[in-house]
């Protein structure tokens, strides 16, 4: 089925990932992963599949400076191990050093989903023990639950003023019949993805599933949005040289140009293109009157003598003059490719200076946040991993027993007998049993995953045993969970949340 919309209400499973890449601009993972110090095994393994603009997060990362994570838990139903992977990711990045937020949305449960507060307070303290228990460290980091955090209920009100119905329309697909309240906690989710920065504007990377997705994307925008002082006016307050004013200036006309674009370009791939155009030999032509303007902003920095060479070229039109045209078009680039370098630098100490200066003056300077999408795990019966479908998944509140109960039956990506499974090898890609080493039963052993996945498509592993292996392993993991569990009662009733209202 094509289900590759993205709705954060709906029961999503994601058909083609790569549609994801290709129609909501979500960027491949594997690109960055280079640059991810001690990646985790989620990443390694691909089941953290793509980025919105992670490179902030991971500049700050390597460099020491402060970075967050942020993500939300709606309190519908038990912690399953699906959840179990953004409890992960959280705990990760607090472990690379950035301040981490953990957070229950009650107000979305009870608004979009109609939890009634007794089952959400129930909920919401199991999910809370289970992230504790995997190994979040509550002294340095926070949590906190969205109807009982008052700096968030403000913020949330300033996000709304920013905000309109059409735009929960086109978004959400909100009517006249959508609750005032679910609304309302929509701005409150945007307000958590920006709480992290409150206090000081922080690259922040949000952990979610693919259909989280338009959250992040509005909250990228508002986050513009609530920008008073703008950079433009940060360019102001530098001292740049003259031959820059109008390089720089061209290359914010370029910005504006794309300013439909969601991920705006660099002032240096703006002046890049400024520069290609010149470079385009089959359209010389046009390339003059696309400098018509440029040349105007440029002459200042070398770029008028050229003027006379094109209208030269455009009377005589020889492939001699076209040469020299080309040459000279050249060695003016390679003088701008230096500037350009010399404006990147320009514009991150431009972008920083107004963030501080808003900041100074009351505003909040947020950095549009980053995240990170992974994966949906399958369901143990085929078809999707679902909360409703107590088969399908894996509680973390399941006894060890009936967890290892539930990995002896799930379906697999074996073949009908086991001498067709020797001849042809299982599908490792299509087996929920797999999925489980992957996402969680081998945690950071890679060499035991390989094996696994080896042993099943070469046809030297049955399924039968694999799933008596998987089995045990669940049962291990569950018994260290829920001891793990019970000692985070206490470090939970320490905490300052309040989960009986
Ligand atoms: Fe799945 Fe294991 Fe069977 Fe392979 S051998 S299909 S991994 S259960």
């Amino acid at each position: 089925a094509d289900d590759v919309a993205l709705d954060p209400w709906g029961s999503s499973t994601v058909s083609d990932y790569r549609k994801l890449f290709e129609e909501f601009g979500i960027e491949e993972f594997d690109e960055v992963l280079d640059e991810v110090p001690n990646p985790h095994y989620l990443m390694r393994r691909g089941v953290i599949f793509g980025h919105r603009d992670y490179r902030p997060v991971l500049d700050a990362m390597r460099n020491g400076d402060d970075f967050a994570v942020l993500s939300g838990f709606m309190p519908t139903g038990d912690p399953h191990i699906g959840h179990k992977l953004v409890f992960d990711e959280i705990i990760w990045h607090q472990q690379q050093g950035g301040d981490a937020y953990g957070l229950i949305a009650d107000m979305e449960a009870h608004s979009a989903r109609g939890i009634p507060w007794d089952e959400i307070n129930e909920h919401s303290r199991d999910y809370l023990l289970s992230l504790i228990a995997l190994g979040f460290d509550p002294e340095e980091g926070e949590l906190y639950r969205q109807s009982d955090n008052d700096r968030l209920q403000r913020l949330a009100f300033e996000l709304g003023g920013k905000a309109n119905f059409s735009e929960f329309q086109s978004i959400y697909g909100f009517d006249g019949e959508t609750n005032v309240s679910h609304m309302q906690s929509v701005v409150t989710q945007m307000a958590d993805i920006l709480y992290p920065q409150l206090d000081d504007p922080k690259p922040t990377v949000i952990p979610v599933g693919p259909d989280q997705d338009p959250h992040v994307r509005f909250a990228r925008d508002l986050a513009t949005r609530m920008r008073f002082f703008k950079v433009t006016e940060a360019f102001a307050s530098f001292e740049l040289a003259d031959a820059e004013r109008p390089l720089v200036a061209a290359a914010h006309d370029a910005r504006e140009e794309y300013a439909e674009d969601p991920d705006v370009p660099r002032c240096g791939e703006a002046a890049d293109w400024l520069a290609d155009a010149d470079l385009d030999a089959a359209g010389v032509l046009v390339a003059e009157s696309v400098r018509e303007s440029a040349v105007e902003k440029l002459e200042n920095a070398g770029m008028e003598p050229l003027r006379p060479r094109i209208r030269f070229f455009a009377r005589q039109a020889t492939d001699e003059a076209f040469e020299a045209l080309i040459e000279d078009i050249e060695g003016e680039k390679r003088r701008y490719d230096q500037h350009i370098d010399a404006f990147d630098v320009g514009v991150d100490e431009a972008e920083e200076l107004a963030r501080e200066v808003e900041a100074h003056h009351g505003g909040y300077g947020f950095i549009p946040p980053s995240s990170i999408y992974h994966r949906f795990m399958t369901g143990l019966t085929g078809g999707k991993m679902s909360s409703s479908i107590p088969a399908s998944h894996i509680s973390l509140l399941d006894a060890p027993e009936e967890g290892y109960d539930k990995v002896k039956s799930a379906t697999t990506g074996g073949r009908d007998t086991a001498e067709e499974q020797r001849e042809l090898g299982g599908e490792a890609d299509k087996c929920p049993v797999y999925e489980l080493y992957a996402y969680l039963l081998t945690g950071d052993d890679d060499e035991l995953a390989k094996e696994v996945y080896d042993e099943c498509v070469g046809g030297e592993r049955l399924c039968g045993g694999c799933k008596e292996q998987a089995a045990t392993m669940m049962r291990e993991f569950l018994e260290d969970h829920h001891e793990k569990r019970e000692e985070a009662e206490e470090v939970l009733d320490s905490l300052d949340i309040d989960l009986e209202t």
